[in-house]
């Protein structure tokens, strides 16, 4: 058993405006005072790590010690088993884009062909099975952690479909259903994805009874 949360003040590790209203609308019932990162003025640290927990760490950590308050930080991303697990921790990278001089940006449509690439080239028959993770770090100032892991198991589906969700969600069939993650209804998505599961795992540990 971690060090619980309290009630109190939680920087939330984020410089993204929709994971930081997610993110404290499941955690203000439970007496979180929720803060953003940016409007503490916080640096974005380098996401060095080669793991998920280990870059969910980086950030939280980051954050608790620039501020001098317990921090909450996610990492995540998509993971192939036919890849060895890539794109992984770099599954924001594989969308990055240099479109003209100058100018960056992510394009999903770029990074989901190249992860089909990568299966076709493999050959017709290889598997298509995928992941989501999800990993939640809490930093406490003083050095003390604990972390929460997340998991959907699916399957890649080409072309994509579906214009709901973000990221990789028009290729991504979660287990037992014949929908995308961009075909299904938002509400359900968000009941049965990575991040529910490690939220649902942090709630429990954190504020259960
Ligand atoms: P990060 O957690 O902000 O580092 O982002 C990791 C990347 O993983 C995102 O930019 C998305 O492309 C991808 N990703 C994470 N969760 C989802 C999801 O629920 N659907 C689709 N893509 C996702």
């Amino acid at each position: 058993m971690s060090r619980r949360l309290g009630s109190g003040s939680l920087v939330i590790a984020t410089h993204n405006a929709g994971k930081l209203k997610e993110i404290s609308a499941l955690l203000e019932p439970h007496g979180m005072k929720c803060l953003s990162a940016g409007s503490l003025g916080l640096p974005e640290p380098p996401e060095t790590g080669t793991t998920f927990v280990e870059n969910a760490l980086i950030k939280a950590r980051a954050a608790a010690e620039a501020s001098g308050i317990v921090a909450l930080a996610d990492d995540s991303g998509l993971s192939v088993a036919a890849l060895d697990g890539r794109p992984g921790v770099y599954t924001a990278d594989w969308a990055e884009r240099q479109w003209f001089e100058g100018t960056a940006g992510r394009d999903w449509y770029m990074a989901m062909g190249k992860v089909e690439g990568m299966l076709c080239e493999k050959g017709p028959d290889t598997p298509r099975d995928a992941w989501f993770s999800c990993v939640l770090a809490i930093a406490w100032p003083d050095g003390e952690s604990a972390v929460y892991e997340g998991k959907i198991d699916g399957a890649l589906t080409w072309p994509p479909r579906g214009t709901m969700g973000f990221g990789y969600d028009p290729v991504f069939v979660p287990e037992g259903r014949d929908k995308t993650f961009a075909e299904l209804d938002p509400a359900e998505k968000h009941a049965m994805s990575h991040r529910a599961d490690a939220f649902a795992k942090l709630v429990a540990e954190q504020f259960g009874g």
